[in-house]
């Protein structure tokens, strides 16, 4: 029987909404090219994080930390998702300034936001920090979690309501009549169904550009380097101003760090069926650097090991999430820019209504996909912060 959704991408977008769509008993399909959290979702810091969010993302962020709250219970999984806050290090007196107005900003957004003045205080929060820290902002309702257990979850909670998941399959061409989805042409069959949602991150332009429409998302890179596990020496994220360096340690203990963010003209290579981006071996020294900045502890861990994670940059650093605006049925969530992970939970809310055709409880008219038609936003800086 044919599907009523097809979701392409099983990354965190594709399988909260599967997740979200499956208590409404439509039947679900959803396609991925390689494996679930094989791309984006998986190459993550994986911060869930309000703090120095866009005004226009700030209520999916904190819409989203409720959920994360209950997650595990709601998913009967663990996700590994720790609420010990987000910390932006301030290591000059440019950068106090900018914490400071990033407090007072958020503050009047309403969000539970302090500035940590001195060394002292910052290192009451993360006793690790260096001692040449001179200021933070804290936001104690941030966190992280563990993102593959996170995806797996979903996904799992997603097949007990009736969602099927074919791995390894790969969508390779939008099948549209008289502005209407009809289908989908996969590596191995044809679907028909007359709702589809591409969630597949950075690849998005390749199913759309055939129809004529396009996402101006420049693609660029961090570079990700993983310890080995370490006794417990940090719980919240740790960040700096320019995003040069964002640190957590993981419940396994091994601490992940990412870079910032740089243009990347590269192609992703395919080892024994994984998607891999290569970083330069420069950027893991100076990512290196950045972090033994901040947390010197580091000098006495081993490297376990180093990928690059791909971004899927909008010239506004917000995603898009909607309908197409020329085929009925058609949905696109992508350009999350470095921070789409944490959102997860509210994406999929909205992405979910909106193909049930109800109205999401979250204002979505700043991720519309027409934005870029109607203003010329300058390519924006990405700057990942956990
Ligand atoms: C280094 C790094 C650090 C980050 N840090 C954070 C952070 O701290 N906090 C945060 O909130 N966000 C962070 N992000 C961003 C976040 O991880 C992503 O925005 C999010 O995971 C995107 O999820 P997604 O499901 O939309 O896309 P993806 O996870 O990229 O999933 C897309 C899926 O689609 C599949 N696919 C692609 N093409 C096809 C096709 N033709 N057919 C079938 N399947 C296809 C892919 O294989 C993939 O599995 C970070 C990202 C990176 C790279």
């Amino acid at each position: 029987m044919s599907p009523d959704v097809v979701i392409v991408g099983a990354g965190i977008t594709g399988c909260v909404t599967a997740y979200e769509l499956s208590k409404s008993g439509l039947r679900v399909q959803v396609i991925e090219k390689y494996y679930p959290a094989s791309m984006g979702s998986g190459w993550t810091l994986a911060g869930v994080r309000q703090s120095g969010r866009h005004p226009a993302e700030l209520p999916l962020a904190q819409y989203s930390v409720e959920k994360w709250l209950n997650l595990d219970e709601a998913l009967d999984a663990d996700t590994g998702y720790v609420q010990a806050g987000n910390l932006r290090l301030a290591r000059s007196e440019e950068e106090v300034k900018k914490v400071k107005s990033l407090v007072n900003a958020q503050q009047q957004e309403n969000l539970n936001i302090i500035l940590l003045s001195n060394n002292e205080q910052v290192r009451d929060v993360a006793p690790c920090v260096s001692k040449k820290i001179r200021a933070a902002s804290f936001c104690p309702t941030d966190g992280h979690a563990d993102p593959q257990s996170t995806v797996d979850a979903f996904k799992r909670a997603a097949e007990r309501q009736g969602v099927t998941f074919h791995i390894g399959e790969s969508a390779q061409k939008l099948l549209i009549r008289n502005n209407q989805v009809i289908g989908l042409k996969t590596s191995k069959r044809r679907i028909n169904t007359s709702k589809c949602l591409l969630a597949c991150g950075v690849s998005i332009n390749e199913l759309i550009e055939p129809i004529g429409i396009k996402i101006p998302l420049s693609i660029s890179i961090a570079t990700v380097i993983q310890t080995t596990r370490q006794e417990p020496l940090l719980t919240p994220v740790l960040g700096v101003v320019d995003g040069a360096v964002t640190l957590r340690q993981q419940r396994n203990g091994r601490f992940r760090l990412s870079s910032g963010v740089e243009a990347w003209s590269g192609k992703i290579t395919e080892i024994n069926g994984q998607p891999y981006a290569f970083p330069a071996i420069s950027k893991v020294q100076s990512t290196l650097e950045a972090g033994l900045d901040i947390f010197p502890a580091l000098e006495h861990f081993q490297m376990r090991s180093f990928w690059g994670g791909i971004i899927d940059l909008t010239p506004d650093a917000l995603p898009v999430l909607g309908e197409a605006p020329n085929a009925k049925g058609l949905f696109l969530a992508s350009g999350f820019s470095g921070h789409g992970f944490g959102i997860a939970p509210a994406s999929g809310h909205i992405l979910s209504k909106l193909i049930l055709e109800q109205t999401p409880d979250l204002p979505i008219k700043s991720f519309a996909f027409n934005r870029f038609d109607q203003r010329s936003t300058p390519q924006s800086q990405a700057t990942l912060h956990g």
